[in-house]
């Protein structure tokens, strides 16, 4: 422990006010963190590399390695980006410098954001704080490991169809995947352009508001963004008092959703009605039966155009070859990894001629029906609840060798992404010892509402987020 900071306990907003007050200096902070890093890191492999001289007045922060940092090699878990060190720093990087933020270094992600527990990082997978024989999540589960085993106060993640949210919840973290469009994704390593959003992870819901804060809004480099209609609000009510919540029936009714899960995800709802919500059941039938396929015809297809550009002249690692053809192909064998390689072909074959309108298209106007069918739900209510992930945290190796079994791990993030919603996962109990996440997820803008009704649960519920084995 540097100069007294428990970087297990501190929240962000407290390291804020300790370096504001002139307790604790931004570069003594910054050491606290890099010891607990070196403790704790060799074990959890949440970061894939550190920053050991911080630039900054304030407060370290996390970035997944799918977020270009200046000057520090960015490889979004994938070997054919390893060395690649960017030119110039993504819009949400430079957004936290400009904040005072020191980068405190890279986590691991899954190769391209692409799978739902670390493995499939070409680095080797993070580990859970809580047990580490199981997996973070994922993708962005370096993030979720660095915040609940201490090693970082807060990160930022990226979320395609829910690598903020799922590992949020499989580390007992709170993470906001924003409306689509409030956060740039200028220099941020592109999976699936019209799903991927980039956001907050952090110990509690003001953390994760004041982080949204200071990277949320219109970014002159990212054509897709627009300006908040209102500011962030850092929540302070205690009560729910008139909230609708609505209850998807088919989500609920999913069988894949474990008994400690839905029983951790009852109590959260019989609580909120005590603080005064009205909770009722809704209908999303089609977002829960083909919110999943949909996702995996539309996230693929556009990877497969966005990774076309990793072909060993412009970034990265080249293997030679005798044509200009030869060099490309080795390079792409040589450097993607087998999710990527899936991915790439899944999308290809979608968008081909001949299948492009049953796949891709059809896909598309499924989307548009998720889309209509959330808009009316949130005409009987202000958010949505589910729980974040049907499962907690499985064991490594678990799921590995089944695509389908890892796909099936975002059935509950994915509908509300395509539909462009923000969602909030909030811990909300633990099943075995190990953490449950509630999902909310609200209109678009709605983020300051997910705010107050995730802080009131937060405050309410009162639970022990630091791993029980970390805790003295
Ligand atoms: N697990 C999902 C996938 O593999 C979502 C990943 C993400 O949100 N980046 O595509």
């Amino acid at each position: 422990m540097t100069a007294g900071v428990d970087t297990l306990r501190l929240t962000a907003e407290d390291a804020l006010g300790l370096v504001e007050r002139g307790e604790v200096s931004a570069e003594e902070l910054h050491g606290a963190y890099l010891d607990a890093i070196g403790e704790r890191d060799p074990e959890l492999h949440a970061f894939l590399r550190t920053v050991d001289e911080p630039e900054g007045s304030s407060i370290p922060i996390a970035l997944k390695d799918v977020i270009s940092t200046r000057g520090v090699e960015t490889t979004a878990g994938s070997k054919i980006l390893s060395g690649y060190v960017p030119v110039f720093d993504a819009t949400v990087a430079a957004r936290c410098k400009a904040a005072g933020l020191t980068l405190l270094g890279k986590t691991n992600t899954d190769e391209f954001a692409m799978g739902s527990s670390t493995e499939n990082s070409a680095f080797g997978p993070s580990r859970n704080p809580w047990d580490p024989s199981r997996v973070p999540g994922g993708s962005g589960g370096g993030t979720a490991a660095a915040v609940s085993g201490g090693l970082a106060p807060w990160g930022l993640g990226s979320d395609t169809g829910g690598s903020i949210k799922q590992p949020s919840a499989l580390c007992g973290n709170v993470g906001l995947r924003p409306t689509y469009g409030t956060v740039s994704r200028y220099g941020v390593v592109a999976f699936a352009s019209s799903l991927d959003q980039i956001g907050p992870v952090a110990k509690t819901v003001r953390d994760v508001a004041l982080l949204y804060r200071i990277v949320s809004g219109r970014d002159p480099c990212d054509s897709t963004t627009v300006e908040l209609p209102a500011p962030v609000e850092l929540p302070t009510a205690e009560r729910l008092d008139g909230l609708r919540i609505g209850v998807p029936r088919q989500a609920v009714a999913l069988e894949a959703i474990e008994p400690g899960v839905r029983s951790a995800f009852e109590a959260v709802l019989a609580l909120a009605e005590e603080l005064g919500a009205h909770v009722d059941e809704c209908d999303l039938p089609l977002s829960f039966e083909y919110g999943l396929p949909c996702y995996y015809l539309i996230a693929p297809a556009e990877a497969s155009s966005n990774l076309a550009r990793y072909d060993g002249v412009r970034y990265g690692p080249r293997s030679e070859g005798e044509t200009y053809r030869d060099a490309v192909e080795r390079t792409r064998d040589d450097g993607f990894g087998a999710e990527p390689k899936r991915r790439i072909m899944l999308g290809t074959y979608a968008l081909s001629a001949g299948y492009y309108d049953a796949y891709y298209g059809q896909a598309q106007k499924v989307r548009t029906l998720i889309v209509r069918e959330h808009a009316t739900a949130f005409e009987s209510f202000d958010v949505l609840a589910t729980p974040t992930s049907p499962t907690v945290a499985f064991p490594i190796g678990d799921k590995a060798a089944d695509p389908l079994a890892m796909y099936a791990c975002d059935l509950l993030t994915i509908p509300s992404c395509l539909a462009g919603l923000p969602g909030l996962s909030v811990p909300c109990g633990l099943s075995g010892g190990l953490p449950v996440g509630l999902q909310l997820v609200g209109p678009q803008f709605a983020e300051n509402a997910l705010f107050r009704a995730g802080h009131a649960l937060e405050r309410a519920l009162g639970l022990d987020l630091v791993p029980e084995r970390l805790r003295t």
